[in-house]
């Protein structure tokens, strides 16, 4: 079994997010996240029943919880669709044939510590080894980050792969989640990525809008305005009731600095696996001013084999949708499959 801790504290590389500078309010709310099972079962008044099995569930994969995300978590009611996504559970220490560690292969297209080359023109930078929250189903809940922490020399060794690439025109920043990287160190990569000339875009995929809204501060707002690159913001969002007033917000701080807002899903078994929550997130996704984006079928890792839902289902689910949703509301559908030149439509 392979385990790992993806809220702990990055301790090489230029992309620390403990500099010396004081704590933003955002770094402060991660700081101090729920992070056992006890914490997170008495914090929303689980019957003691769900303890035994949180507990197993956390030995594979810690729990990480801020209090911003558990605001909007039912208290008591086990079945709530945020409440799904964080809670640990013994069922994920079930092995089932074709849920693995690695399921999208990704250790095959990693020329350069911290950089994944799939597809034709772009490339994705592991920008932070850390996440605000730990989602159960995560297709990267075993990923190597510390074999994938870059020193600054190896980052510059990244950089010299994007500068000599005339290819490439787009850098995604993932990770974890690219955006619980400081601010003094996201202004230097962005900045570093600006003077390589061939780079058109920026993209950063991240769920930190949506679980410490305070995270779309001024700090961050003033490199990403500041850049030269056109920005694409990819939020990942699941579920209506992830989308509270102070998340509309933070969304309107990052179109307001000039990002185009998509958002990606997972199909995820009791969180959103019916037509009226799809239809109820898509609304809600526009009236935050975000596109819906991809749907994804849950990539098979371990760990997660309780959120499946099979692809004929998903397709019936996506064609019930087209009927109540006009097509810009529509996200596509799409299985990501290791070796393919991009996401696969189902
Ligand atoms: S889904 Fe995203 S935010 Fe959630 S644990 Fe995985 S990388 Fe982190």
């Amino acid at each position: 079994m392979i385990t790992r801790s993806p809220a702990k504290v990055q301790t090489s590389g230029p992309l620390l997010a403990s500099d010396a500078d004081e704590k933003a309010s955002w770094q402060r709310q991660l700081s101090q996240a729920i992070r056992s099972p006890e914490a997170l079962c008495r914090r929303l008044g689980l019957a003691p029943a769900w303890l035994p099995g949180a507990a197993q569930g956390h030995a594979l994969f810690e729990v990480c919880v801020p209090e911003a995300y558990l605001a909007r978590i039912t208290p008591g009611d086990p079945h709530d669709p945020l409440l799904r996504q964080v809670l640990p559970l013994a069922a994920e220490g079930e092995m089932p044939a074709g849920f693995v560690s690695d399921p999208l292969a990704e250790a095959a297209h990693t020329p350069r510590r911290g950089l994944i080359h799939k597809y034709a023109g772009r490339v994705l930078l592991i920008a932070s080894p850390t996440c605000a929250i730990n989602c159960r189903y995560c297709f990267r809940r075993h990923f190597p980050y510390d074999a994938n922490a870059p020193s600054r020399a190896q980052w510059k060794d990244s950089l010299n792969y994007l500068r000599d690439d005339l290819s490439l025109h787009e850098a995604i920043l993932s990770g974890g989640d690219p955006l619980a990287a400081s601010d003094r160190q996201l202004a230097w990569l962005v900045g570093e990525l600006e003077a390589i000339p061939h780079l058109k875009r920026l993209r950063i995929h991240t769920r930190l809008p949506a679980v410490i809204p305070d995270r779309i501060d001024d700090a961050l707002l003033d490199w990403l305005a500041a850049s030269r690159l056109q920005k694409v913001v990819v939020l990942h969002i699941n579920h209506a009731n992830e989308i509270d007033d102070a998340v509309v917000a933070a969304c309107q701080r990052l179109k307001a600095a000039g990002a185009t807002l998509l958002n990606q899903s997972v199909l995820l078994r009791g969180v959103n696996d019916s037509v009226d929550a799809l239809a109820a997130l898509s609304e809600r996704l526009f009236e935050a001013g975000v596109l819906p984006y991809y749907l994804h079928v849950l990539d098979p890792v371990a760990g997660a084999a309780h959120f499946d839902v099979p692809d004929g289902e998903a397709r019936e689910l996506v064609a019930d949708l087209r009927k109540v949703l006009p097509g810009f509301l529509m996200p596509r559908l799409v299985r990501e499959i290791p070796g393919e030149a991009s996401k696969t439509p189902l």
